[in-house]
């Protein structure tokens, strides 16, 4: 099996990318910078063209949308987020997924049982809404919905879609204190990829098993 994963050098990517190398996959773990892998930033289009060509026509089984960013934390209501910051957000976040699924879309049609498993959040949950960090919350719902409607729209194409909470992570984003390591979130989050298929497509699940509440 073939896994893309972009944003492979730190954090719950890197975590994938290890833990797929471990179990014998070829994986192709993506940088935005540095010698940590194939170069791609997901917000410029040349740079997933470019990696695109760069995959030749090699099939991509599992492509995992997991570079974000999450530039609001602390932000205040009445004097931050400025609308630099919510561009920021979405060019990753959302427009960075969408690009890098339409660039990957020959690769992955080649491919037997091709998946793409976009990492979105809890935050995106509108069931789950306590206030706060308004750019990330709105921009992983965007991920969310996005995954929702490629879904239909791949599921034809024999190409199934999941969206995926990879819980509260220790990595750069979620910081020391939170609840998992990023080697237990790549496990729950591999053994989710292997279950996704086409029967399952469109779903919201987490880490560790369990439907997420839209
Ligand atoms: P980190 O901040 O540790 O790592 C983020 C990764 O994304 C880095 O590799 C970074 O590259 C990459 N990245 C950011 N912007 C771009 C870009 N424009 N192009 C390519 N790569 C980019 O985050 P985590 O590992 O914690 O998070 C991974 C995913 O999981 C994110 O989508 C995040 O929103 C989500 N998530 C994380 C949670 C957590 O608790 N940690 C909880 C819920 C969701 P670079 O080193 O160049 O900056």
């Amino acid at each position: 099996m073939h896994v893309v994963i972009t944003g492979a050098n730190r954090g719950i990517g890197r975590a994938l990318a290890q833990g797929y190398a471990q179990a014998g996959e070829d994986v192709t773990g993506t940088a935005r910078s540095g010698d940590d892998g194939p170069r791609l930033d997901v917000t410029d289009p040349e740079s997933c063209a470019a990696f695109a060509r760069g995959l030749g026509d090699r099939a991509v089984d599992l492509l995992v949308c997991n570079a974000g960013v999450y530039p609001d934390k602390g932000q205040n209501l009445d004097t931050g987020y400025p609308p630099e910051m919510w561009a920021e957000a979405f060019a990753t976040n959302v427009t960075g997924v969408f690009l890098t699924v339409q660039a990957l879309l020959p690769h992955l049609a080649r491919a037997t049982a091709p998946k793409i498993a976009i990492i979105s959040s809890q935050m995106a949950s509108d069931s789950r809404a306590p206030g706060g960090s308004y750019i990330y919350r709105a921009s992983k719902a965007a991920a969310l919905n996005l995954g929702r409607n490629l879904a239909v729209d791949l599921g034809p194409r024999g190409i199934a879609v999941g969206i995926y909470h990879p819980g509260w992570v220790r990595t750069d984003m979620g910081g020391d204190a939170a609840d998992i390591g990023a080697a237990e979130a790549a496990k729950g989050l591999m053994s989710e990829f292997t279950a996704l298929s086409l029967a399952s497509t469109g779903a919201f699940r987490t880490w560790d098993g369990q439907d997420h509440p839209f």
